[in-house]
């Protein structure tokens, strides 16, 4: 039996689930998901080999998974004094040599508790898989052990491609002092997680022109004035006196819904807390009369049926769109963000 292990925010299993049981029907996969609430990760569990599993379920084609990691093991009942013997003993059962080793546990308050036993476990690990000849730089995969609980762990293999590039799928990002409000780390991420580094080189350069809806305080438009990006930004509130005076922000006190540009501009980014689909409709009118290039939305999820409503708003999107891509990020709460590019 393999695994397909996801990790998500504490709370969207359910929606993680419904994700993943989509992704197999589309491939042909039998298997099912399981989980239990507030957890803060899903397993889709399976026979299917890895190697399909790995061509099927891409992290970066995920919206509620952080991480997407295929998992070979699921041992249970671990003794507390030795965890290390059985551990060891699967892994090595694997034959197989590991770039890297992540010792992880969910991001959830149970898991939290687990930090200490993961760092100390994480470097015995190490120690004795180095001894072993288990670790080699130029091998293919990682190996994730993750603890759900103290004496049970998932073994799991990832290759770069195929999954998020920091432990527990969560880039670590430190606030930027200047920075008007914390919802800039949302944009930040947004960039960091749904663009390539060519695409963020390509598609984020000075001289470039965006607006902003819903930018007030300014913790948005800080990402862009950043970049050099000339930003019109849109919201009855005030924006923070020091980002107004990088000379490159012009703040205009109008509806959201209503203003446009006289010139189509490079990027359309918006946090207006509102129902999702009146959001999507409208990025998506931007999108087909070709008004912006880019676009980095957010979308406020509703209490019941999230899964649903998220795939409904992002088909209003993709009707008018070239590409689509969104994600539940670390810095998201009960909200998605999403990019969409114009054709
Ligand atoms: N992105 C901002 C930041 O990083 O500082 C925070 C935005 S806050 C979550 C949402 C903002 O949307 C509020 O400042 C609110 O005034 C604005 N807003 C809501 N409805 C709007 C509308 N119809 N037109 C313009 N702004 C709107």
């Amino acid at each position: 039996m393999n695994a397909v292990l996801c990790y998500c925010r504490a709370g969207f299993e359910n929606e993680c689930a419904l994700e993943l049981d989509a992704v197999a029907a589309s491939h042909s996969i039998k298997g099912q998901s399981r989980f239990d609430a507030n957890t803060a990760f899903v397993a889709f569990e399976t026979s299917s080999d890895e190697r399909a599993l790995r061509d099927a379920f891409v992290w970066r084609d995920l919206i509620f998974a952080r991480q997407c990691v295929i998992a070979f093991a699921h041992l249970r009942d671990l003794p507390r004094a030795d965890r290390l013997t059985p551990i060891l003993a699967s892994i090595e059962s694997r034959g197989e040599l590991f770039n890297d080793v992540w010792t992880e546990a969910p991001d959830s308050d149970e898991g939290k508790a687990l930090a200490p036993l993961c760092k100390s476990f994480g470097n015995a690990l190490i120690g004795a898989l180095r001894q072993r000849g288990r670790i080699d730089a130029n091998a293919p995969r990682r190996l994730h052990v993750f603890f759900p609980k103290g004496d049970t762990v998932f073994l799991a293999a990832s290759d770069d491609s195929t999954s998020a590039p920091w432990p527990l799928g969560i880039p670590r990002l430190k606030f930027p002092r200047e920075a008007p409000s914390r919802s800039t780390l949302k944009l930040e991420e947004a960039f960091l997680v749904l663009l390539s580094a060519a695409e963020r080189e390509r598609w984020l350069k000075p001289g470039m022109s965006a607006v902003d809806l819903g930018a007030s305080p300014g913790g948005w438009t800080w990402q862009l004035v950043h970049r050099s990006i000339r930003t019109t930004a849109i919201d009855n509130g005030p924006m923070d006196r020091a980002l107004m005076q990088s000379g490159i922000v012009t703040h205009l006190r109008e509806d959201g819904f209503r203003y446009r540009p006289r010139k189509a501009v490079d990027w359309l980014v918006c946090d207006m807390v509102e129902q999702p689909k009146r959001i999507a409709a409208l990025i998506a009118g931007w999108l087909r009369d070709g008004a912006c290039r880019y676009a980095m939305f957010n979308l406020k999820l509703p209490m019941k049926k999230r899964y649903d409503e998220t795939r409904a708003c992002l088909d209003i999107v993709r009707a008018a769109a070239l590409d689509v891509r969104a994600r539940q990020l670390f810095h998201d709460r009960e909200e998605i963000t999403a990019f969409a590019r114009a054709r």
